[in-house]
C-alpha cells in the first residue's frame, strides 16, 4: 500500500468537492492489486449539493445557451479529449487494468461521442402535425431538466460519453456516479469540461459506493430522467427508486449474446472477429459475444481453429499492452471462477485456454481466456452473463435449432449472424430477438452513430446515435386555434 496515495474529490459545480463525511474510498490496480489513489465516499448529502448544483445551472445560465453553442462547447470538449487521450489513457489502464491500446481507444471513442452530439445538438426539432381546420399543431422537444447517470467500471469513457454527451447536446445538465472502480478517468474529463467553458453545475460528478451514493442518486426527486448501464439487478434497484418520484428510465444491462456460424459463411474473416467479441476488454462488455452457435457440418473444423487463437492469447499487465489485461477487481474474478468451476462440474469440455505471462504480479485479478465446447442450453454458462473471457460453444443442425438457441436466453442485447445466404440474413435479422444484429461483423456494441440498447433482461430504451436524444428530451405539444 502506497503511503501518499492520489486523492480524488467529488467535481460539483466546476469545483473539486470533499465529501460531506471526510470518507474516502481505497483504489485499487487490477494488475498488481495494491493501492495507489483515494476517492471521496458519497452519500445522499453530496447528491444533494450535486442535484442542487445542476438544478440551479438548468435554471440559470446553462438553461439560456442556445443549442448551437450547446454544441460549440462539445466541439470544444471533444477537442481537449483528443488533446489528453494520452493522458485518459493512462489513468485508465491504472484505474480498471485495460491493456493500454484498448484504454486509448476509448479515449477517442469518447471524443468521437462529443463530436457527433455536438453536431446533433442544434438537429433536434419537434414536427407540425395536421390536425382540424383553424388550428396548428406542433411539438417542441424540451430537454427533461436534470438527469443522473450510474456509470460503470467496464467502459467509463465511452458510457460516459454516450449518455452524458446526448444529455448535455440535448439541454440537459447532469449528474453522474461512476462506479467505485473506474472514476478517474471521468474526473479529469470533467475539470476538461470546466477548462472548455461549460457553465457551472452543467456536468456534476459524486464519486462513491452504488448502494451508497448510486441509490441516492435514483431516489433523489430532483432528478428528472436517470439512466443506468449495469447488472440487470441493479436495473431493477434504480428503476424501482426511480418511479417512487415517476422518473423516467433508460436501462442498458446485461446481456449473453450469441453470433450464429453457417456453413456457407466466411470462416475465414469470422473467426479474429469470434475471437474478439470475447477477448476484448478481458470478456468484461455487456454485448460481448459470449456464445458462439456452430452449423455441425463446420463446427468440429470451427473448433480447433479457434482453440489455436485461444491457446496463444496472453493475460498480464495492463502496462504490458496484451490481448488481455487482468478482471477489474477480485469479486469479478471470484464470479468468473464460480462460472469455470461449474461448468468443470457439469462435465463441459475445455478445449483450450490462453496463459497469464510469467511477470504477471501474483496478487493481479488475471484469468486467461477459456474456449468451451458443446455447452448445454439448460447450462448457466449458456444462460448467464459471466463477464470474462469465456466462450461458450454449441453445435446446430438447422436455421430454426439455431434461432431457438439464440433466443433462449433471458437476455436479448446484440446477435452475430455469419452467412452468405441474403435470404437467411433478412430473416434472422428479423427473428433475432434483441437490440443490435450485426451480419457478417460483430460491433461489441459498436458504432457512436448507432442506437443500442436491449429488449427483456437487457433493459430498454435506447442511447447512442441520434435515438439518444430523443431519450434525453421530452415531447411536449402544442395546439393554437386561429381559426
Ligand atoms: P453493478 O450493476 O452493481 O454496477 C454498475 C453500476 O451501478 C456501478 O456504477 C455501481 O456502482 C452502480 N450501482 C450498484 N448498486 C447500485 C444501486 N443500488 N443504486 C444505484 N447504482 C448502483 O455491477 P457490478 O459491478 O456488481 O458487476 C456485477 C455484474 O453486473 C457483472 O458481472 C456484469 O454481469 C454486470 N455488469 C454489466 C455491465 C454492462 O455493461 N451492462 C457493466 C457492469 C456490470 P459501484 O460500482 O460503485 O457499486
Amino acid at each position: 500500500m502506497l503511503h501518499n496515495p492520489m486523492r480524488f474529490v467529488h467535481f460539483i459545480g466546476n469545483e473539486s468537492v470533499p465529501s460531506r463525511s471526510g470518507e474516502s474510498l481505497p483504489v485499487i490496480d487490477p494488475s498488481s492489486g495494491t493501492v495507489f489513489a483515494q476517492i471521496a465516499r458519497g452519500g445522499a448529502d453530496d447528491v444533494d449539493q450535486a442535484v442542487a448544483a445542476a438544478r440551479s445551472a438548468y435554471a440559470g445560465l446553462w438553461g439560456r445557451v442556445s443549442a448551437v453553442d450547446r454544441g460549440r462547447l462539445l466541439r470544444r470538449w471533444a477537442d481537449a479529449v483528443e488533446a489528453h487521450v494520452d493522458e485518459l489513457a493512462q489513468l485508465e489502464s491504472q484505474d480498471t487494468g485495460k491493456p493500454l491500446k484498448q484504454a486509448r481507444a476509448d479515449a477517442v471513442a469518447l471524443a468521437r461521442y462529443f463530436e457527433f452530439y455536438a453536431g446533433a445538438a442544434d438537429k433536434l426539432h419537434g414536427t407540425t402535425i395536421p390536425y382540424q381546420d383553424g388550428y396548428t399543431v406542433l411539438t417542441i422537444r424540451e430537454p427533461h431538466g436534470v438527469t443522473g447517470h450510474i456509470v460503470p467500471w467496464n467502459y467509463p469513457m465511452q458510457i460516459f460519453g454516450r449518455s452524458v454527451g446526448a444529455a448535455l447536446a440535448a439541454g440537459n445538465a447532469c449528474v453522474v456516479k461512476p462506479a467505485e472502480d473506474a472514476c478517474l478517468s471521468l474526473l479529469r474529463v470533467a475539470s476538461l469540461a470546466a477548462a472548455v467553458g461549460f457553465p457551472a453545475g452543467a456536468l456534476n460528478i459524486v464519486t462513491g459506493l452504488g448502494p451508497e451514493a448510486g441509490q441516492a442518486l435514483a431516489e433523489h426527486p430532483g432528478i428528472d430522467h436517470i439512466s443506468v448501464t449495469g447488472s440487470t439487478e441493479t436495473g431493477k434497484r434504480v428503476a424501482i427508486a426511480a418511479a417512487g418520484h415517476h422518473c423516467p428510465v433508460t436501462l442498458e444491462l446485461g446481456g449473453k449474446s450469441p453470433q450464429l456460424v453457417f456453413a456457407d459463411a466466411d470462416l475465414e474473416a469470422a473467426l479474429p472477429v469470434l475471437v474478439n467479441a470475447i477477448v476484448q476488454n478481458c470478456g468484461q462488455t455487456c454485448s460481448a459475444g459470449s456464445r458462439v452457435l456452430v452449423e455441425r457440418s463446420v463446427y468440429e473444423p470451427l473448433l480447433e481453429r479457434l482453440a489455436a487463437r485461444f491457446s496463444a492469447l496472453r493475460a498480464g499487465p495492463a502496462s504490458m499492452d496484451l490481448d488481455l489485461g487482468p478482471l477489474v477487481n477480485r469479486k469479478q474474478q471470484q464470479r468468473v471462477w464460480d462460472f469455470l468451476s461449474d461448468a468443470q462440474a457439469g462435465g463441459i469440455e475445455m478445449m483450450a485456454q490462453g496463459e497469464i505471462v510469467d511477470d504477471a504480479p501474483g496478487d493481479g485479478f488475471y484469468q486467461a481466456p477459456v474456449l468451451l465446447r458443446d455447452v448445454p442450453s439448460a447450462h448457466r454458462l449458456w444462460q448467464e452473463e459471466v463477464f470474462g473471457p469465456v466462450l461458450a460453444l454449441q453445435p446446430f443442425d438447422d436455421e430454426d435449432e439455431a434461432l431457438a438457441s439464440a433466443n433462449g436466453t433471458q437476455y436479448g442485447l446484440v446477435a452475430g449472424v455469419w452467412t452468405r445466404d441474403g435470404g437467411r440474413q433478412m430473416r434472422l435479422a428479423r427473428r433475432l430477438h434483441c437490440g443490435q444484429v450485426f451480419i457478417n461483423n460483430y460491433g461489441a456494441g459498436g458504432g457512436v452513430e448507432l442506437p443500442f440498447g436491449g429488449v427483456k433482461a437487457s433493459g430498454h430504451g435506447r442511447e447512442k446515435g441520434f435515438e439518444a436524444l430523443y431519450a434525453f428530451t421530452t415531447l411536449k405539444t402544442v395546439a393554437i386555434r386561429h381559426g
